[in-house]
């Protein structure tokens, strides 16, 4: 990967500098570029390689490696402090890295790349907290995160074509809210609300989806509901898990990565990272 990039660079430099003699050409490496279509031909949709980053001297993420493979659901676990939702800020461009490279797919380089092109390239981050419009039904609350203009005078005046109608209709179905459709998105519990920000950042049809914390302050059967829904969307899309709730990880964890100090202390089944000493000692450190 690295290598690679780097001579595709270099060979794309000199490919740059021999159109540049050729003045009768159009330089369309002069033009603003749009985001490249995601590759996933190597069946890997996220690369974060040697990637570091210093708060005030403090390594908060610390040569950290970590690769996602298209269409799986991995949850990242780790105590406080541990650098997920730092590394979570890395992926979607909030914070910048000092030192290493992130890939989306094979072609599109997230560290060229403003927050609004990373989920414009298709990855989708849902926060903790639930910033649904409790003021507006469900399906609007849907059909607003669809718009390109956000606001609600805008909604009120758009025409929602066919194709969008069955989009909203099958991210309803998924997050099982299609019979509270009509509700005032405040009345909804907050297991409800969070899942309702879920089938928002569907309707942006992410190839990604990073959820940190999800089940936090849920009820036991909103955290079954939530293990199956985030379950059935692996596999249509790759899904990233910030979690702490073991018992939660356990329930939908194929593979499961441990960070500690800002890189990657265990990974693999939950049995395996579970019965890792170091694993162990981090956690009775805790
Ligand atoms: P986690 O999500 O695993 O609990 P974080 O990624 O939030 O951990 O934080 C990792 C470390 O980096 C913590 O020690 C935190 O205090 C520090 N940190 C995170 N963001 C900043 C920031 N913007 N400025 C200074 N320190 C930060
Ligand atoms: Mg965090």
């Amino acid at each position: 990967m690295k290598s690679q990039s780097k001579k595709d660079q270099s060979a794309k430099r000199k490919n740059n500098v021999q159109k540049f003699m050729q003045r009768d050409q159009v330089f369309d490496f002069l033009t603003p570029k749009a985001t490249p279509k995601l590759d996933l031909s190597h069946n890997v949709i996220l690369y974060l390689e040697d990637i570091s980053v210093s708060f005030d001297g403090f390594k908060a993420i610390n040569d950290l490696n970590l690769y996602i493979e298209a269409g799986e659901l991995r949850c990242i676990i780790g105590p406080n402090g541990a650098g997920k939702s730092t590394m979570m800020d890395i992926i979607t461009g909030k914070t910048r890295p000092d030192a290493g490279m992130a890939w989306f797919g094979q072609r599109i380089n997230l560290l060229e790349l403003s927050e609004a092109e990373i989920a414009e390239a298709g990855i989708g981050r849902k926060f903790q907290k639930p910033t649904v419009f409790e003021m507006l039904s469900v399906e609007q609350n849907l059909e607003l995160a669809m718009a390109q203009d956000k606001s609600v005078w805008a909604l009120l005046r758009t025409k929602i074509t066919s194709e969008q109608a069955d989009h909203i209709d099958e991210v309803l179905q998924s997050i099982g809210l299609i019979e509270l459709r009509n509700d005032m998105a405040g009345k909804l519990s907050h297991g409800q609300k969070q899942w309702l920000e879920i089938g928002m950042l569907l309707m942006q049809k992410p190839q990604l989806l990073l959820v940190d914390e999800p089940v936090a302050g849920m009820t036991h059967q909103e955290m079954d509901r939530t293990a199956e829904l985030l379950t059935s969307l692996a596999g249509k899309h790759s899904v990233v898990v910030v979690e702490h709730d073991m018992d939660f990880v356990r329930s939908i964890a194929k593979k499961v990565t441990v960070l500690h100090q800002g890189s990657v202390l265990s990974e693999g089944t939950m049995d395996h990272v579970q019965n890792d000493q170091r694993v162990i000692e981090v956690y009775l450190g805790e």
